[in-house]
């Protein structure tokens, strides 16, 4: 297929409308080279606004200091630009010289922390422009690599993080998370001749089978004369998530993704094939109510050998039918949403060149965050630790990065990250594990029991004051709304409940708040949306029950709905209800009504 020979559907069904700007800029950009390669050669602190937009493909984002913005303007200073790195880890994976390497870069050139991302990889905030090509090359030489972390192509790919050698369907999870990122990798050489002098580095190395299954054509599924055979000259229209799980473990949040793939294994654990889900996603704008986040469609099962070939069909439906005009609108979601899946499986079933088959049934999903020690299935162990909202540091109270330092440096320990912020070490010969405790106990490093299970569950974005589009704090927040929602709990009765708390300083939804059962969405400086509803198992969407709560009304606003969940929950023990299923359950219309007619019974005084 030639790219003029694109179906031109969004064309044709809004004529009146242009293609975004990013189109054009993707266009001119020659895959990616401009103008990143020659912007990154001036003496500027900043990129221009199409350098910032192609930059983003490169898995970095310009950013500035919002702290000092105003002060800095105020006194016709140029703004404090720096750099956030991302990188891209399939299946969360990070061999110990990464880890090191990163961990270095991020006291030289960057603000000393390092961020786990709800997508299993990790952000490196404040680099200077000056200093970008540096850390870049750095990250590529140690077995990393930023491309496609942000941008409008296939990002980060999800899998499980526990290591489990011994249960083959996890095995297969992790593997083809890194062959569908490899599959879905942008081929363009301008990654490297800008970053390395075009130096190509080892990690660039994929299997036979996986290279074949690029070049393959179904029906239209590539282009032959471009150097991108997947993407073309556009990309896509918008960001696209992947995540491979086995059944019944959602530690990827499989029904937020584009497309999940859940592994289907025989009786002896051999690999059959996979169920797929479509078009789940996040994002929304407030007031712009045609914007919103949806959860996956189970459309269907693919037998192995057909994998590659059904991935590629989805992503080219997406790529040729999806909204390239409006931004808002150009997700895959929208697509299932405006199409439904009958459509929608019956265009990939084109491209494909097969029918997909009915999915199989799968066992309940749970929500699984590995932290603690386990064993691996093979002798050795693995341990998973809580890293609160990702931000590897280190305070007077624990000094995380310093013992994850140690332990990477003395033990030469690989990890895997997860997808709630978390990390997970493994390959732990049983001999370590006290010289690896003792470590982590001396640097004040908590373990899973001694932390609030309010803070293990819940998880916030960076926002404030390094993203560009954050309206308010959410990482900074956030620890002590969990304080102050612990100490409510306390006070209404509820102590030792817990439940999953997601924040984000925008509507974005980069912490996936439309899936907790309770999640803040940032509305304005310390202003919130509040929604409710969320599974434990983080299967089903929240609904939005308070439009604006002002941080200072948390508890005027949270003590009915706490009440309310404290009278009228259903079941004893192990099978009482959670929060989010009993806020589901009742509903918004419930709750309000409540609220309306609750009255803080004052303490009776002696
Ligand atoms: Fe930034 Fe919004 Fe994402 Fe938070 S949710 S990191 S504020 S874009």
């Amino acid at each position: 297929m030639s790219e003029a020979s694109l179906p031109k559907a969004s064309v044709s069904e809004a004529p009146a409308q242009k293609r975004s700007k990013v189109e054009a800029l993707k266009e001119r950009s020659n895959f990616l080279r401009e103008p990143v390669a020659s912007e990154i050669l001036e003496d500027t602190n900043f990129f221009s606004d199409d350098g910032t937009q192609i930059l983003k493909f490169h898995g970095s984002y310009q950013q500035d200091d919002r702290d000092t913005r105003k002060s800095r303007t105020a006194a016709g200073l140029e703004r404090d630009f720096q750099f956030m790195i991302r990188t891209r880890n399939p299946g969360g994976f990070v061999p110990p010289e990464l880890y090191l390497a990163l961990d270095e870069l991020s006291e030289t050139y960057g603000n000393h922390t390092l961020r786990v991302t709800t997508r299993q990889g990790f952000q490196l905030h404040g680099v200077l422009k000056a200093n970008l090509k540096t850390v870049m090359g750095a990250i590529i030489r140690n077995l990393g690599s930023t491309l496609g972390a942000c941008g409008d192509l296939n990002r980060n790919v999800m899998a499980p993080p526990a290591p489990f050698t011994d249960q083959p369907e996890y095995v297969y999870a992790r593997e083809y998370a890194d062959q569908i990122a490899d599959l879905l990798r942008p081929q363009t050489e301008a990654y490297y001749e800008i970053w390395l002098d075009g130096e190509k580095a080892i990690s660039v190395e994929e299997s036979p089978e996986v290279a074949e299954a690029r070049q393959r054509n179904g029906n239209h599924t590539i282009f032959h004369d471009s150097s991108e055979p997947i993407y073309g000259t556009y990309y896509m229209p918008r960001k696209f998530k992947c995540a491979v799980t086995v059944p019944g473990d959602n530690s990827v949040d499989l029904l937020t993704q584009d497309l999940s793939l859940v592994v289907i294994t025989d009786a002896e654990g051999r690999l059959q094939g996979f169920n797929l889900f479509a078009g789940g996603g996040m994002g929304r704008t407030h007031n712009k109510e045609e914007t919103f986040p949806r959860v996956a469609d189970a459309i269907g099962y693919v037998p192995k050998e057909l994998v590659y070939d059904a991935v590629k069909a989805i992503v080219a439906v997406q790529r040729d039918y999806g909204d390239r005009f409006n931004r808002r609108h150009a997700r895959l979601k929208y697509l299932l949403h405006d199409w439904g899946v009958e459509r929608f499986v019956a265009e990939v079933e084109r491209y494909l060149g097969h029918k997909l088959r009915k999915p199989k049934r799968l066992r309940k999903f749970e929500h699984r965050d590995y932290l603690g020690w386990h064993e691996q299935g093979d002798g050795n162990l693995f341990l998973g630790l809580s890293i609160e909202n990702g931000r590897v540091q280190d305070s007077e109270a624990q000094q995380l990065k310093s013992a994850l330092r140690q332990i990477v440096k003395h033990y030469h320990l690989p990890m895997r990250l997860t997808a709630q912020q978390n990390l997970v070490f493994y390959e732990i010969a049983p001999s370590d594990r006290e010289g690896i405790q003792a470590l982590l106990d001396a640097h004040g490093v908590l373990s899973v029991d001694q932390i609030d299970p309010l803070v293990r569950h819940s998880m916030a974005c960076p926002a404030m004051p390094t993203c560009g589009l954050a309206v308010t704090e959410s990482e900074r927040a956030l620890p002590a709304i969990n304080q102050r929602i612990r100490a409510l709990l306390n006070q209404v009765g509820l102590q030792g409940e817990y439940f999953s708390i997601r924040m984000t300083g925008c509507p974005n939804g980069c912490a996936r708040p439309y899936m907790a059962e309770l999640g803040f969405v940032g509305t304005a400086t310390d202003q919130y949306q509040l929604w409710v509803g969320g599974s434990p198992n983080s299967t089903r969407l929240a609904e939005r029950f308070i439009e604006r709560l002002p941080v200072s009304e948390l508890e005027a606003q949270l003590e009915p709905l706490l009440v309310q969940y404290k009278q009228q929950r259903q079941g004893k023990g192990k099978r009482r209800e959670s929060f989010g299923d009993f806020c589901a359950r009742v509903g918004v219309e419930s709750l309000r009504e409540f609220a309306a007619a609750y009255r803080v019974v004052p303490p009776v005084s002696e």
